[in-house]
C-alpha cells in the first residue's frame, strides 16, 4: 500500500471541480484518508516548489498557488503514487490526454487542476509537509 499527496489547485477551485477530482481517483480504488482545505503561504510554496525556484515562472506558480483556498487530500491504494500520476497525465493540460483528469479539465501547464506526489520518498515528505499527524484520523 501506498500513499499519495494530492492538492486541488485554485484553478480546479474556482471551478468547483474538487468533487469530481475525488470521484475520479474513488471510482479507480484509491482510498481517501484524511482532507482539509488550507490557504498556500509564499514560505510553503518555496519549499514545495524548491525544484523549480530558478524557472522563470516560479514567481507566477506562488501568485496562483496562493490566490484561492486548496483541498489537500491524502489518498491510499495499491501502487497509488503512480496510479494517481497516470490518472492526472502530464503536467501541460493541453498535451494531457483526454479521459486524464487534466486532459479533460486543465487548461495550460501552469492551470493544470492538481498536484500529486511524483515518487514514494516524496510523498512521505509531502503528506509531513501538509498534514500534522493528529490530522490523519487512523
Ligand atoms: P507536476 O505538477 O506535473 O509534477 P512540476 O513539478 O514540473 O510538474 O511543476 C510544478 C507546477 O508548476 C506545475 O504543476 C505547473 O502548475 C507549474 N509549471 C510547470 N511547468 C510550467 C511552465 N513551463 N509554465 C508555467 N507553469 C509551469
Amino acid at each position: 500500500m501506498e500513499r499519495s499527496l494530492i492538492l486541488c489547485k485554485p484553478d480546479c477551485m474556482e471551478k468547483n471541480l474538487a468533487g469530481e477530482v475525488i470521484a475520479r481517483f474513488e471510482k479507480a480504488g484509491l482510498r481517501l484518508v484524511a482532507a482539509k482545505m488550507l490557504r498556500l503561504t509564499p514560505a510553503l510554496l518555496d519549499e514545495h516548489y524548491s525544484h523549480l525556484k530558478d524557472k522563470p515562472f516560479f514567481p507566477e506558480i506562488v501568485t496562483f498557488m496562493s490566490s484561492r483556498p486548496v483541498l489537500a487530500l491524502i489518498l491510499e491504494g495499491d501502487q497509488a503514487v503512480g496510479r494517481v500520476r497516470d490518472l492526472l497525465g502530464p503536467t501541460d493540460s493541453r498535451k494531457a490526454a483526454k479521459g486524464t483528469i487534466r486532459g479533460d479539465l486543465g487548461t495550460s501547464n501552469m492551470l493544470n487542476i492538481a498536484h500529486a506526489s511524483d515518487s514514494v520518498e516524496n510523498a512521505a515528505l509531502e503528506v509531513r509537509r501538509f498534514f500534522r499527524a493528529d490530522e490523519i484520523p487512523s
